[in-house]
């Protein structure tokens, strides 16, 4: 099975189909479909998704969107993920460094115009960087924000034309803690200095929520802006 409507009803019908799924479960039907026409995409806010896929496919490619704005933290998260666990972490990076950004743009794209920013700077790149894929994967969870209530634990992506992954869907915050801590999983050490949700180092884009805020009230606070484009 290759063609791309193939591929949407097969999308369309296993998310029904695993709906109660666990996240090995889902991630072992995309393995026996794809194969190694099948990523992960991670933001090294922690290595869960990554840690999932790595048990049912080792050496599962894992593909990193380098922004040029990131914490040294998350790049050092990427590059512990790359040492110690069994996946090919590749790295995506824009077309413009961020200084060749700063001069067509002008400085400060990010505070200015954050949604040319993303798309410049994340949207664009995995776009390019899915190409080699029929199926990717995310860490998107429901719990997260109201936005991302409805996410489906597999869907057709009708922008990319691609299956699209949200393993750990229906996972709570509690889930995911109890299966790092059972797995001894790698996480952002941000996310021990208050950062819930970890983006790009502007404060404009990643600030620490308040008290009794949501888990990702800190991204682009006072904005509007909830996502960067490439959940949309
Ligand atoms: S999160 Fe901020 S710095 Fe990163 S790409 Fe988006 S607007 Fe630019």
């Amino acid at each position: 099975m290759s063609s791309v409507t193939d591929y949407e009803e097969l999308a369309t019908t296993a998310g029904r189909e695993l709906e109660e799924a666990t996240p090995q479960e889902i991630l072992q039907w995309a393995a026996d479909h794809f194969g190694k026409r099948f990523c992960v995409t991670s933001s090294m806010e922690d290595a869960v998704v990554a840690h999932l896929a790595s048990s049912v496919l080792p050496g599962v490619d894992v593909v990193f969107l380098d922004t040029g704005y990131h914490f040294a933290e998350t790049i050092g998260t990427r590059d512990a993920v790359a040492a110690t666990m069994p996946v090919n972490v590749i790295t995506l990076t824009p077309k413009l460094t961020v200084a060749e950004q700063d001069a067509q743009y002008g400085p400060h794209l990010h505070d200015r115009d954050p949604d040319l920013c993303c798309s410049l700077r994340k949207v664009e790149p995995l776009n390019r960087g899915l190409g080699a894929y029929d199926a990717w994967a995310t860490g998107l969870r429901r719990d997260e924000s109201p936005s991302r209530a409805n996410t489906p634990v597999v869907a057709w992506d009708p922008k990319r034309r691609k299956v699209k992954l949200a393993p750990i869907a229906r996972w709570t915050q509690e889930d995911v803690d109890a299966y790092v801590q059972a797995n001894g999983v790698l996480l952002n050490p941000l996310l021990w200095e208050g950062y819930t949700s970890i983006g790009c180092s502007p404060l404009s884009c990643t600030a620490k929520p308040g008290e009794g805020e949501s888990g990702r009230a800190g991204r682009w606070a006072g904005s509007g802006k909830t996502e960067c484009g490439i959940h949309l």
